[in-house]
């Protein structure tokens, strides 16, 4: 098969033809038909995340059809012909957190599809049959499959902010990240939960057309600095009630924690790894709440995707390309020129 290898950290990906896959004992094989482009493999693509082996196929928001299952494989789970997208992660199913749906938690983690396996990036994938899900009748998966893809991901990710942080119709939320791939879709859903007002935080002016486009109420361009105050003036001094942030470092957390009302959220979903400051006055004044988000639980993603089933809201896919311009489409990734989200789609 044709693959999209990435021979090393930060190396350009080499185009390859690789052995096909074929199905061991519990595994199951897919014709990938599109998979998104998030910026979690960027990093790896980038060389910002190391992986534990090269070379290495990256990708696992796929839209894609089984074609081949192994040995012990039950046909009421999975079989061939279905369509399928993939669970991101290799968690146990069994463990206390696993069990109580909050398996992003599991104590067994086994690591990322794309990651700890070879992923989406090429014509066939290989995965443990318990990590593909059926799309649910109502997803055009063959028509639009790379709209049907990153559902797993780029909404899946958003719809457990929604409920982690508990928003309701009265809440004014603010999206730090938003002209991102994420941050798109946070705007999105936030909007679908009928959020009160809906505030787009970016440095690239050029994303807020799209940001409005997509459910802001309002765009805040962090690149003229005063967030936090730019933020309490749109909400009339009151400050927000929560705070989403996918850039997650000191100059978007301390300001996403300053522009909070009485009972903020603060949530982050990005990894820079750097402390940041944080008034414990103002948390106990104002019982304010911290919280990362990871990902999505299983049940979360076959959630989101009967979601999109629905037609409450659907993925953006902006730029889209074939296997073999991988390379091109991740310069584009490098330069953040792209809006919403990028995938790749076969032939
Ligand atoms: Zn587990």
């Amino acid at each position: 098969m044709k693959a999209i290898l990435l021979p090393g950290p930060g190396l350009p990906f080499t185009y390859a033809t690789v052995p096909d896959p074929a199905p061991g004992p519990g595994e199951a094989v897919a014709r990938v038909l599109a998979c998104g482009s998030g910026l979690t493999i960027h990093h790896a693509r980038a060389g910002r995340l190391k992986l534990n082996h090269y070379p290495r196929i990256i990708g696992h928001e796929i839209a894609a059809e089984i074609v081949a299952v192994g040995a012990g494989v039950d046909s009421r789970d999975i079989k061939v012909g279905d369509g399928v997208t993939a669970y991101f992660y290799f968690s146990c199913g069994h463990c206390h957190w696993c069990r109580i749906d909050r398996e992003t938690l599991c104590e067994n983690f086994g690591g990322y599809v794309g990651r700890e396996s070879d992923g989406g990036y090429a014509e066939y994938i290989k995965l443990p049959a318990r990590s593909f899900l059926k799309f649910p009748d109502g997803i055009d998966w063959r028509q639009n499959p790379a709209e049907a893809g990153v559902i797993c991901d780029a909404l899946a990710t958003p719809v457990k902010v929604i409920r982690r942080a508990r928003i309701t119709p009265l809440d004014t939320v603010a999206v730090f990240g938003a002209g991102g791939g994420l941050g798109i879709h946070m705007l999105k859903v936030a909007r679908w939960a009928r959020a009160k007002k809906v505030i787009a935080v970016d440095t690239a002016a050029a994303k807020f057309e799209t940001a409005v486009k997509c459910g802001a109420d309002i765009t805040i361009d962090a690149s003229a600095g005063h967030v936090a105050e730019q933020l309490r003036e749109a909400t009339g001094g009151k400050g927000i009630d929560v705070a989403i942030d996918f850039v997650s470092n000191a100059s978007t957390l301390e300001p996403a924690l300053a522009a909070l009302g009485r009972g903020g959220r603060l949530v982050t979903l990005g990894g820079s790894g750097k402390p940041f400051n944080a008034d414990p006055a103002k948390l106990l004044r104002d019982e304010i709440e911290i919280m990362g988000s990871r990902y999505a639980t299983r049940q979360e993603v076959m959630d989101t995707l009967e979601l999109v089933a629905r037609g409450e809201f659907k993925a953006l896919v902006t730029d889209k390309a074939p296997l073999a311009e991988a390379e091109a489409l991740h310069q584009r990734l490098d330069k953040e020129q792209t809006i919403g989200r990028a995938a790749l789609v076969m032939g």
